[in-house]
């Protein structure tokens, strides 16, 4: 089978690692892809979002499967791309219709969903600029602090958790009505604030049955302590230790299933897979958000815990035969930490040379910002540059061979949190 993997994160890179080693396969191409990725697959220079040259692409390289990586495509409506197109029927895209999209393309939309469903989730309202004042009265109602959401996509930026009853409505007014996230914040979705711990499940669909991949917890602020600014992810853990049986089920029962289940109901066609954000309340699972797609740096540690046949399991997904499949998860944890560029999240210089990759021994070395340059050079082109994958039989030991190996890796102004892990 010819498989296309689109995107050129860290992400991308576990996905080609995991594929690259089914007997299913035949070549494997990644658009763009990284220095990583070239290693393993052909890197196809092609934007993610160019549905007529990936088309051109597909047709001319026999593709059979296209797993995508990223939203932005997703949002755009790559599955209905290929569905409505004869020459592109046969093809496999692991990914949900561009309706079902919405589920991470509108908070709102989301919410209605978990409602209709009966999926625990914060109460909540939603506001645009003609119902500012409807807004600001709910705002007074609610007790601190106050969490307000953009609903469209804001990379990852649109949702702010105020204390100060009058700064959240100042707050309200600039998304509404001066337009703080662009269109993004025309409308806001203001909702309880849930007060717990929160994890991540990761499902695989076939829009039919569903397998629960394992779960894990990332870490979002550059500093230490979780401090400073939010950036993509700096490192992950899997499983996450105080996710015990008890929990699972609660969250397969009252979250997964029902989530699955909604979607048949509401005739949204989804082949992929669904990330959930979970915030858990004395012992209760709610969802906090969707993704349609999987989560990076979370992808680096959940897919290489999957020992049996991922693109097996993906290709049962056109015969909607998952339900067929056996999952074979490692017991083992696993862990990856993130090396970026300098000053990220805000501004960084790029082309920096990597050195020391050779001298990796016992940890997988996932790509995320990387190029290959004059001379087979490896230089950084991002502000998340390398993610560190190592597994233990416990996540302490594997954080140790995965910052042991990081210490190796050397370019201008390497950084990395050296506490992940450290609430667990
Ligand atoms: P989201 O993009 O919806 O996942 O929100 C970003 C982050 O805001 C989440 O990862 C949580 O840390 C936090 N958050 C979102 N919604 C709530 C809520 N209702 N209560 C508490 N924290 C929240």
């Amino acid at each position: 089978m010819n498989v296309l993997i689109l995107g050129a994160g860290g992400r991308e890179h576990a996905f080609a690692h995991s594929i690259n080693n089914s007997p299913l396969l035949t070549q494997l191409y990644v658009a763009p892809g990284n220095a990583g990725t070239a290693k393993i697959a052909e890197n196809i220079n092609l934007s993610v979002t160019d549905f007529p040259s990936i088309k051109k692409f597909c047709i001319e390289s026999k593709i059979e499967m296209v797993v995508v990586g990223p939203e932005a495509p997703l949002v755009e409506g790559i599955y209905d791309f290929f569905k409505s197109d004869k020459e592109l029927h046969h093809v496999n895209v692991i990914g949900p219709s561009r309706e079902a999209a919405h589920l991470e393309g509108s908070k709102e939309y989301a919410k209605q969903f978990m409602v209709k469903h009966g999926i625990p989730t914060a109460a909540y309202e939603s506001f645009t600029a003609s119902t500012l004042k409807q807004g600001m009265e709910f705002i007074d109602r609610l007790t601190p602090p106050y969490v307000l959401k953009a609903d469209g996509l804001a990379g990852g930026k649109g949702v702010l958790i105020i204390q100060d009853r009058e700064e959240a409505k100042q707050a309200l007014e600039d998304m509404l009505v001066s337009g703080k996230f662009g269109a993004a914040s025309n409308k806001v979705v203001i909702e309880e604030y849930l007060d717990g711990i929160e994890m991540s499940v990761f499902v695989m669909t076939d829009g039919n049955s569903y397998k629960i991949l394992p779960t894990a917890k990332d870490y979002k602020r550059i500093g230490e302590g979780d401090t400073g600014l939010n950036t993509g992810g700096m490192g992950a853990v899997s499983p996450v230790p105080f996710a015990d049986d008890e929990l699972m089920q609660k969250i397969e029962d009252n979250i997964v299933k029902p989530t699955v289940d909604g979607l048949k109901t509401d005739d949204l066609e989804y082949k992929g897979f669904i990330f959930i954000g979970l915030m858990i309340v004395n012992k209760n699972p709610y969802v906090i958000e969707y993704n349609v797609r999987m989560g990076d740096p979370e992808t680096e540690v959940v897919l290489p815990r999957i020992k049996s046949d991922l693109l097996e399991h993906l290709h049962a997904f056109a015969k909607a035969e998952l339900s067929k499949q056996h999952l074979e998860i490692d017991p083992r944890s696993a862990t990856t930490v993130m090396c970026v560029s300098g000053g990220y999240p805000e501004a960084y210089e790029k082309g920096k040379e990597i050195s020391g990759l050779e001298k990796v021994e016992g940890s997988i070395v996932f790509h995320a910002g990387t190029t290959l340059a004059d001379e087979g050079k490896v230089v950084t082109s991002g502000g998340r540059v390398l993610a560190i994958t190592s597994f233990a039989d416990d996540f302490k030991e594997a954080l140790k061979k995965s910052y042991h190996n990081a210490s190796k890796l050397h370019y201008d102004r390497i950084y990395y949190r050296k506490d992940i892990g450290f609430d667990l």
